[in-house]
């Protein structure tokens, strides 16, 4: 892609109204632009990173067993009184009455709809275990819109709902999208710690939230240290027994500032690590409260109707988009884990309208992209100042820089965005160390 082409609209000055650096670095950035309060246009940056952050969670979702779906955003308030939350939901639900005057509403969660497929669609136990998921908008009309997408109105959300025929069967749905949850944050370079949530009127210890250490976070989190340096299950069998797994991972101690147990803490003593964190994403198992009401029904082994148990998990998918960037940046900018990167590398012509500079650009964009990297060329008629400042705030991991005098000798420079280091190298020396990296 050419940067002459692309829509960038980056901006030079902090805007006044971002008071945390992941909104400021999105709007100087040209991730997006806001529509309204807490509403947000996503723009070709923005967009090309909560697409890659959305594959990460639908690829590790897919591992998993969920299977993916599309529900409606626009739900009927029927479902919603068969359930009993019609009432109970609150000013953060948004009501809509259509042209007949029936009640409809802007899904804030789907809880409702997937039982309502399920009930439908589901007889018997054996077709058993189901989980479904999308990855779609949600609407919650937030008292405090706030930090840009990270407290937004309208937000991007992975909602994976379970169908169990027993308790058993159900806590391994739950341990699925437990270890699920933990490869897909490491994949974007986050470190998200479990922390045991409030698991409603039922009880029981299956909920937890997965909480990103950032200084910026909204709550105030405390936990041993040992979970910041475990890594996370490779090669999970997911249809095996996943308990240790889940066991081992909250055997340490981790709570919210709400659950936070002093005495058990002090024990941990200097292993403590007490921080601030972002909620990216919840699991929660809730059994019978959707299938009892609505009659979401399956014959079981004995014959015999019955209720099946359920859970549901979400991740804040538009809300990882400023957590990665709250864990990533510096004074300069953003600094994209690869894994989540707008594009792999850009270059930088230093001296575009000059023919050997403009040749060994367009050499090496279509190199770099014959290897399977997206690459961002600065093709623009711009002061070196603004394309160094420019990229740096883009953040992509790789820098090539293109200047009249390398090219003379045959080298450019290849800079890394994280660690600053720079090194001259021939243009297929790049190409190999770009491909290699990838
Ligand atoms: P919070 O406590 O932050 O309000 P919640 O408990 O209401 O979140 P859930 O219903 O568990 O959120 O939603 C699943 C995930 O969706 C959350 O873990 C979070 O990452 C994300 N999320 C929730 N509300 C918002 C929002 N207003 N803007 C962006 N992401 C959100
Ligand atoms: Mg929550």
């Amino acid at each position: 892609m050419r940067l002459s082409r692309f829509f960038l609209p980056t901006l030079k000055e902090n805007p006044s109204e971002a008071q945390i650096v992941s909104h400021r670095l999105m709007l100087r950035a040209g991730m997006v632009r806001q529509h309204t309060a807490g509403i947000y246009n996503w723009l070709p940056l923005g967009t090309r990173v909560l697409q890659n952050i959305a594959n990460i969670v639908r690829d590790e979702q897919n591992c998993a067993g969920a299977q993916e779906i599309i529900m409606p955003t626009i739900q009927s308030g029927e479902l919603w009184k068969e359930s009993g939350r019609y009432d109970d939901y609150g000013p953060e639900m948004l009501r809509i009455k259509d042209r007949h005057d029936r009640d409809m509403l802007y899904g804030p969660t789907h809880e409702e709809v997937v039982t309502d497929i399920f009930r439908y669609n589901v007889k018997s136990y054996r077709e058993l275990p189901k989980n479904l998921y999308q990855i779609h908008w949600k609407f919650r009309d937030e008292v405090r819109p706030r930090f840009g997408v990270m407290r937004g109105r309208e937000f991007l959300m992975k909602d994976a709902y379970s169908f169990d025929i027993d308790y058993e069967r159900s806590k391994h749905a739950y341990n699925q999208m437990f270890v699920a949850y933990l490869r897909t944050f490491a994949r974007m370079g986050l470190k998200a710690i479990p922390m045991k949530a409030d698991s409603g009127p039922i009880g029981g210890d299956l909920s937890h939230e997965f909480i990103v250490l950032a200084e910026t976070g909204e709550s105030a989190v405390f936990c041993h240290k040992t979970l910041l340096e475990k890594p996370v299950p490779e090669n999970v069998n997911y249809e095996g027994d996943l308990q240790p797994i889940v066991d081992d991972w909250t055997s340490y101690y981790a709570a919210t500032e709400e659950k936070h147990d002093p005495v058990a803490a002090a024990q941990i003593g200097g292993e403590l690590v007490s921080a601030r964190g972002i909620e990216v994403g919840h699991i929660f198992h809730f059994g019978k409260k959707y299938s009892d009401p609505m009659k979401a029904n399956v014959i079981g082994p004995d014959g015999n109707q019955t209720a099946v148990f359920m859970g549901s998990y979400g991740i804040g998918v538009s809300r990882l988009v400023g957590a990665i960037i709250e864990a990533n940046h510096d004074d300069a900018g953003i600094i994209w884990p690869a894994s989540v990167a707008p594009f792999h590398v850009g270059i930088i012509n230093l001296k575009t309208g000059d023919t050997a500079c403009d040749d060994a650009c367009a050499k090496l964009h279509k190199a770099i992209k014959l290897n399977g990297l997206d690459v961002l060329c600065d093709d623009r008629d711009e002061r070196a100042g603004v394309k160094f400042a420019d990229m740096d705030l883009i953040g992509l991991p790789w820098q090539v820089i293109v200047g009249p005098k390398g090219v003379a000798k045959g080298v450019v420079e290849l800079k890394n965005r994280r660690t600053g280091a720079r090194e001259e190298l021939s243009m297929d020396a790049v190409i190999t160390k770009l491909t290699v990296a990838a």
